[in-house]
């Protein structure tokens, strides 16, 4: 089974037709149908690493001042607690837990309703663990890896360039979020993940495009889940609202 990364951007995207919301389709499509998907979504942030377990996730409405429209969206895949408890057996030392409590937030599902819109995809959510450093969050892609060949799609949703404080509602962009986003797609397509883990250590713009690591952490996880001869593949690639990458790849 591929690795996805999707750049998720505005919730929006759930509802309104996009160029992304187009892309993120199209995508889907070209995909064997997975058994089901594990998503690390830049959404859940957690003490400890944990794993969605429960048979009927909730939806998350985590964001604020979007029409209601969007709180009315509805996304019920069922969830995988099979799922749950395989993952936590593949990563060593018991470090995921299982988790009753959360469900599908937004990184999720605005992403997952355009890809499987009949919601007929078991999904897991896995929580991005806030204490631990990079290297952390890519040696757990590394062990998740065995999931896809158990017929498990894992997608990463973030945004490579995320800086809401310099949000323009226009399609437009910033000389630093060209520049990192740019920078990245060469270090994903040398396979050099070593410079992505770290980095912080890219130049100014890197402080710019990643003031807080949680977008860009997803990221880690489907680099960890990549072989070393696989392809990647870019299925969108712009950097709109002069601080968002929408940047998409697949792998494999
Ligand atoms: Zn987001």
């Amino acid at each position: 089974m591929p690795v996805l990364f999707v750049g998720h951007g505005s919730p929006m995207n759930a509802i309104e037709d996009s160029e992304f919301s187009r892309a993120w389709a199209a995508a889907a499509r070209t995909l064997p149908k997975p058994k089901a998907v594990l998503c690390i979504s830049a959404h859940w942030e957690t003490e400890g690493t944990r794993v969605t377990a429960m048979e009927h996730p909730r939806m998350i409405y985590d964001f604020y001042g979007f029409p209601p429209a969007l709180f009315e969206k509805r996304y019920p895949a069922p969830g995988s607690p099979d799922l749950a408890r395989t993952a936590q057996g593949l990563v060593q030392g018991n470090r995921i837990e299982l988790d009753s409590d959360w469900g599908l937030d937004h990184g999720a599902w605005a992403v997952l309703c355009r890809m499987f819109p009949k919601a007929d995809v078991p999904v897991v959510q896995l929580s991005l663990d806030s204490g631990k450093a990079p290297a952390f969050h890519y040696q757990l892609g590394r062990e998740l890896k065995g999931l896809r060949k158990k017929g498990v799609l894992i997608i990463g949703s973030g945004n490579i360039v995320h800086n809401l404080g310099e949000i323009e509602w226009a399609d437009t962009a910033y000389d630093w979020a060209l520049e990192f986003d740019a920078r990245i797609k060469e270090l994903i397509l040398s396979g050099d993940h070593e410079a992505i883990i770290h980095y912080s250590r890219l130049g100014p713009s890197a402080r710019l495009a990643v003031p807080t690591p949680e977008h860009f952490l997803p990221l880690l996880y489907v680099l960890g889940a990549q072989d070393e001869s696989e392809q990647v593949e870019f299925f969108a690639d712009k950097v709109t609202l002069g601080s968002m990458s929408m940047r998409s790849l697949r792998i494999g």
